[in-house]
């Protein structure tokens, strides 16, 4: 490249950088935003933040240890607290944040920027602060002569997390997109006498291989009467013909994770297998046909758990229907068919349909897709259909 060359590349690199920082700053600005309508609304004057997956959404920051920095969100100020280990790396991350840098500890420095923002309401996320941190925190503040009132909230940044943007969306379809590819690699290399371990060894190396920031999940593959677990840690089970397997698993790009679930069969499958699996097709196609946006998240539940009820299969199916996924592989909201769980589903929210009936002694039956839900419908995200027609 000549000189000229050189400079229009410069410029336009620039010109880059900066204006996706911009929009980046926008993104955050418009969540922080949205956050202190929601804080506001409880009548709190700060809000601490210590979420993993609530405190990168909310600044950028991709520290994937709880330790490793708290936020503080009031309504004109924006701060990232800290130490020296990452203090470049949040200033890197979270342009919109300012980057505090506390030496001993949070809890010694947390009550001077209490007093000069004066905040007298300090809401928590109750669910990710520790007990230890709790009194620490309070005591600290009691000695600087504070006088803080400490209010646990909870689900406020999961709420804001519900809804997806395009960019968002469009990490989740790739993370998708990989975990399909690696389904399919890795359900054609399945032989008798195989392990379940080591077929989740493979899917992990895959996922890895074919550019999966680590997994969403451990990946779970259940042979057998294992398949009766909904949740099983793959062991020395030998994997044999005739026998249902079901394969969870879940990559992650830009963060965003992906959840699949598939059931197969080595060799030919029986007529249990065959009727069990046509009943959780049948469920889970009811429920992708009939979701949407605006239904009670307990509704949502009760089309695909109708028909496995109606069935007599009802107490086979003891799990919830789907869950959120985004940042975090199970996040708001949750399809359940607890009441006190139930909420109005939301346009551009991400979820998975994942029905199941599992039979101790014989084993299961799981078939999961990941849904966008509109309010005219749900949309669903995979490109893999299923291995059975029937
Ligand atoms: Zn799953
Ligand atoms: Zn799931």
């Amino acid at each position: 490249m000549g000189d000229t060359d050189w400079g229009n590349f410069w410029l336009d690199f620039k010109r880059k950088v900066f204006k996706n920082l911009h929009m980046f700053k926008k993104v955050i600005e418009s969540r922080l935003a949205a956050l202190r309508d929601l804080v506001g609304a409880k009548g709190v004057d700060g809000f601490l933040v210590a979420g993993l997956a609530n405190r990168r959404y909310l600044s950028g920051f991709t520290a994937e240890d709880p330790d490793w920095g708290m936020l503080l969100v009031t309504p004109d100020r924006a701060l990232l607290f800290t130490d020296f280990r990452y203090q470049v790396w949040a200033q890197q991350e979270a342009p919109a944040f300012h980057i505090v840098t506390y030496k001993e500890s949070l809890d010694k420095t947390l009550p001077d920027y209490l007093k000069d923002l004066r905040v007298g309401r300090l809401g928590f996320e109750e669910v990710y602060f520790t007990y230890r941190q709790y009194h620490r925190f309070k005591k600290s503040a009691q000695e600087a002569g504070l006088k803080v009132k400490w209010l646990p909230l909870e689900g406020l940044v999961e709420e804001l997390r519900e809804v997806k943007t395009a960019e968002e969306l469009a990490a989740i379809r790739r993370a998708l997109t990989l975990t399909e590819n690696v389904f399919q690699q890795v359900a054609a290399a399945l032989t008798p006498g195989m392990t379940e371990a080591q077929a989740a060894w493979e899917i992990e190396k895959r996922l890895r291989q074919e550019g999966s920031e680590g997994v969403a999940f451990p990946p779970i593959v259940a042979a057998g009467p294992n398949s009766a677990r909904p949740h099983h840690q793959s062991g020395d089970y030998v994997l044999k013909t005739g026998e249902p397997i079901i394969i969870d698993m879940g990559a992650r790009v830009d963060g965003y994770c992906a959840d699949l679930t598939r059931t197969l069969v080595l060799g030919e499958p029986d007529e249990q297998f065959r009727k069990i699996y046509s009943l959780v097709r049948q469920a889970q196609d009811r429920a992708e046909r009939e979701l949407k946006a605006g239904m009670e998240s307990l509704a949502g539940d009760a089309l695909a758990r109708d028909i496995i009820a109606a069935a007599g299969y009802g107490e086979a199916f003891g799990h919830s229907l789907g869950h959120g996924v985004g940042l975090a592989v199970h996040e708001a909201p949750s399809l359940s068919p607890y009441k006190e769980r139930s909420s109005i589903l939301k346009a551009d929210s991400v979820m998975t349909v994942e029905p199941g009936i599992y039979l101790t002694g014989w084993g299961g039956v799981r078939l999961e897709d990941m849904v966008r839900l509109t309010d005219e419908g749900a949309e669903v995200l995979n490109g893999l259909r299923d291995f059975y027609e029937w």
